[in-house]
């Protein structure tokens, strides 16, 4: 495949320059050996998006179901980010994680998790309530699960080295390009932005809270459309930060596929409190202030019958977090259940996340990762949390996808 002698663009297109997009780019010219791979994205920067405002913590795997693709390939992309991460000179800290059961209701939690952790092969120490101040000194609570392997890392570092490496293996980023359109003629792609078109031979879709948008330009049939899901962060005053040493997580709720409100301190030092799970009515509406959401983003999602039977399903769940997200008393309540001595002078506003979810159409929440194939494309439909952490492995996965519709007859 050569796309400058075929008078084609490239020969892969990748729709998003967040991590998914520039490590599968990377993955496509690797593993495939094509080095004409041009990846796409509106923003003026990579890794504008999810990418760029997360918790960047570096999950260990204890968290997902055995035999998952988030099990599997969070194992694979652990070790391979912290390789490239010292190769490259990027922040990484292996710094260790306390997941605490402040509640009698949460202790067969924590065993569950402790059963996940040993079949998914992470290595963790249990801790009885006494103990836990020898891990983090202000954190308190019933039990804990202590995992070492957990880390933090820079993702838009990360970002940055595989943009580098795809320029230098001959691909290229362009930004500033919103897809807008995508035919299939015959054996090119063209993909319009409202600046021009690009030609390829192949497309991979990548493109995180939109992804389910791209999938229909390019005529995929699926029955999955993205919810999202605002995080919204607090930072820790500079005379609380030594509150935390490295993460303290609550024990999640196994009705809700988010993590609950965390303490976690970043590569920089700073400690944030958060993310909550709040419905966002516009896919980019981050909440900052004279940020207004997309009309057709809400009408889309208020329409969207799916919509109503997850209101159903977590409606109890839902609501608390949105009276959590307006009320900084209950968000004191619950991190102070971790960490009693944070005070409320001491929580100060943060930019916010929000995450790409995949839902059906009746409503559910789509646990694992998820990819489909259309026609000369390979879609990327469901890359939540881990999929930060799992980035190296997803492009290895998403390459190899694109590799059997290459070779396809
Ligand atoms: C609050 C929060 C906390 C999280 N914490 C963690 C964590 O600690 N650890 C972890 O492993 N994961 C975490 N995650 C999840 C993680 O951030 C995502 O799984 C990951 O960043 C997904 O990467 P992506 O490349 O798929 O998406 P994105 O980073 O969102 O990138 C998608 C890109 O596509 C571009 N795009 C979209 N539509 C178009 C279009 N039409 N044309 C051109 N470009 C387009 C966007 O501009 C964007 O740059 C968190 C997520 C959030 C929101």
């Amino acid at each position: 495949m050569s796309g400058t002698t075929t008078g084609l663009d490239a020969d892969v297109v990748v729709v998003g320059a967040g991590i998914v997009g520039t490590a599968t780019a990377r993955a496509v010219q690797e593993r495939l050996g094509v080095r004409e791979v041009l990846v796409l994205d509106k923003e003026d920067a990579p890794a504008r998006h999810q990418t760029g405002r997360n918790s960047g913590v570096v999950h260990s795997g204890i968290y997902y179901a055995p035999g998952s693709a988030k099990a599997r390939l969070v194992k694979e992309g652990i070790t391979r980010l912290a390789e490239r991460c010292a190769d490259w000179g990027v922040a990484y800290d292996r710094c260790g994680k306390l997941i605490v059961a402040t509640s009698t209701e949460e202790l067969p939690r924590l065993e569950e998790l402790a059963r996940r952790g040993r079949a998914n092969g992470v290595p963790f120490d249990r801790l009885p309530g006494h103990r836990i101040p020898e891990v983090e000194p202000h954190a308190r609570g019933l039990a804990a699960l202590h995992v070492r392997s957990t880390a933090v890392v820079d993702y838009p570092g990360v970002v940055h080295h595989l943009a580098e490496e795809l320029v230098d293996g001959g691909g290229g980023v362009r930004t500033g390009f919103r897809v807008r359109g995508i035919e299939v003629r015959g054996d090119t792609v063209e993909v319009r932005s409202d600046t021009g078109a690009v030609r390829a031979r192949w497309l991979v879709n990548c493109a995180g809270l939109h992804s389910d948008r791209v999938a229909r330009m390019a005529g995929a049939r699926t029955d999955v459309h993205i919810v999202p899901f605002r995080g919204e962060y607090q930072e820790l005053a500079a005379g609380a930060v030594g509150l935390v040493r490295a993460l303290v997580y609550p024990v999640p709720d196994p009705r809700w596929p988010f993590l609950g409100v965390h303490l976690t301190r970043g590569v920089d030092g700073s400690v944030h409190v958060g993310p909550n799970a709040v419905l966002a009515l516009g896919r980019e509406h981050y909440g900052d202030p004279g940020d207004r959401p997309d009309a057709g983003d809400t009408r889309e999602l208020l329409g969207d019958r799916g919509l109503w039977h997850l209101a159903r399903r977590y409606g109890t769940t839902g609501a608390r977090e949105l009276v959590r997200s307006r009320s900084r008393r209950l968000l004191l309540a619950d991190v102070r259940r971790l960490v009693p001595e944070v005070g409320p002078g001491d929580l100060l506003p943060a930019p916010a996340g929000i995450r790409a979810q995949a839902m059906t159409s009746a409503g559910e929440l789509l646990d694992d990762f998820a990819f489909a194939s259309s026609p000369r494309c390979v879609h990327v439909l469901n890359a939540p949390s881990p999929a930060a952490t799992a980035s190296l492995a997803i492009g290895d996965e998403v390459a190899r996808r694109l590799g059997d519709l290459v070779a396809a007859p």
